[in-house]
């Protein structure tokens, strides 16, 4: 794994300039027993071209066996040991919409739900609102003020919120209110430890509020609330890693997670195209030397149980790949925070097909195509995925000689 004390003493601020393309969720496993992977099953000539002249493997992303979500896989390919760096839900949103957190602020994440005349939740997520009515739902909530303690409400995507308390005294430590099933009432937050003992009754006396103002609404009248946090204050990729990073996501949580470890945040909507994200990576290659691009739909056709639809999504980004390639990266490294294979239709612990184009410095190995199978006989054997970054900072000729 990444030693951060290593890491500050060899890493150097100049050297080579580093893309890392991360295509959600893209490992994958046949339908069928011996068949193909999607990612073996995709036309991807640019990537195949790119894994014959570099190296390829296969990362792990906690730990062999583990399942991860995509905030702790993508913790591991920034180099965190995300067993370490634990980040909450809540905080991860919260920066993914571009709210600021004061360090005693708290925030969590909030879902839009349809309550019954008992009370008792009948749908989860609000038959799935658009945007533009969770919106006006949030309006709502913005009406709410309880003494003590200001309350940010601001929407994600769809039925999903994101709140944020802001003053003193406040702490992380308040269970979800979501009972994660329905027929049951959404509980009332309570203190996972003493100190938060404030907080919670703070946001009860919230969510008494919240519930007599969305009382009328449809199908959105009613919210629970999970993954309370305060922010964990990572280390920053800049001061460990002696880089000038970015982010190019379309998602608001992707955008979170590179926040916290000190990324910028290129600006996107929610209808930035892949070509539109690389034509990002484009407008702010002058200025970093570390680009993170994230590709969603790889992942989102994988949960869909999809198999040719995230086939697709993979040739659409090998069709746009030359786009990259004109910026002249010195590494580039295209691999996934997890697997996500269409046959489970669900994230899965499988290692992730990884590879590493660094045309100053790669080793070779025998692979001629980018896919699962090629992956287990490449240069970089199975890793784990902390290794990711220092390797691409090798790679880049940025980390010093250890030792005489
Ligand atoms: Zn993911």
């Amino acid at each position: 794994m990444a030693n951060f004390d290593l890491m500050r003493r060899l890493a150097k601020s100049q050297g080579g300039k580093i893309i890392l393309l991360v295509m959600d969720g893209v490992g994958g496993l046949p339908m069928q027993p011996g068949g193909l992977t999607e990612l073996e099953a995709a036309q991807t000539p640019n990537m195949d071209r790119l894994a014959e002249e570099g190296s390829v493997g296969l990362s792990h992303p906690i730990a062999r066996g583990i399942t991860p979500g995509s905030g702790p896989a993508h913790l591991a390919l920034f180099g965190y040991d995300a067993l370490e760096y634990e980040v909450g839900r809540g905080v991860l949103s919260a920066f993914g919409v571009g709210l600021d957190m004061g360090p005693t602020d708290v925030a969590a994440r909030g879902n839009f739900c349809t309550v019954d005349e008992n009370g008792l939740i009948t749908d989860r997520r609000a038959g799935r609102i658009p945007t533009e009515v969770g919106e006006e739902m949030v309006r709502l909530l913005r009406t709410i003020t309880v003494p003590g303690v200001e309350f940010e409400v601001q929407i994600e995507k769809e039925y999903r919120f994101v709140l944020v308390l802001r003053g003193e005294g406040l702490h992380g430590g308040v269970a979800d209110t979501d009972p994660q099933m329905t027929g049951k009432p959404p509980l009332t937050a309570r203190a996972l430890v003493p100190e938060a003992e404030h907080t919670a009754a703070l946001v009860n006396a919230w969510i008494d509020k919240a519930r007599e103002v969305l009382k009328d609404q449809h199908p959105a009248n009613m919210m629970i609330l999970r993954g309370f946090a305060q922010d964990p204050n990572l280390p920053k990729m800049q001061d460990i890693f002696k880089l000038t990073p970015a982010c190019v996501a379309v998602y608001p949580m992707y955008k979170g997670v590179s926040k916290l470890v000190g990324m910028r945040i290129a600006e996107t909507d929610a209808h930035t195209t892949t070509e539109g994200e690389f034509q990002k990576v484009a407008e702010i290659w002058e200025d970093h030397d570390f680009v993170f691009c994230h590709i969603k739909y790889t992942d989102s056709r994988g949960e869909d149980g999809n198999f040719d639809a995230k086939v697709k999504v993979i040739e659409e980004v090998d069709r746009a790949l030359p786009m990259l390639l004109d910026l002249k990266p010195d590494v580039l490294v295209i691999t996934g925070d997890h697997s996500t294979p269409a046959a489970y239709k669900a994230h899965s612990w499988h290692p992730v097909p990884t590879l590493l184009w660094a045309p100053g410095t790669q080793m070779p190995d025998r692979a001629v195509a980018f896919g699962e199978r090629e992956c287990m006989t490449g240069a970089l054997g199975q890793f784990p995925a902390t290794d990711l970054l220092p390797m691409a900072l090798a790679h880049a000729s940025r980390l010093d000689k250890f030792g005489a």
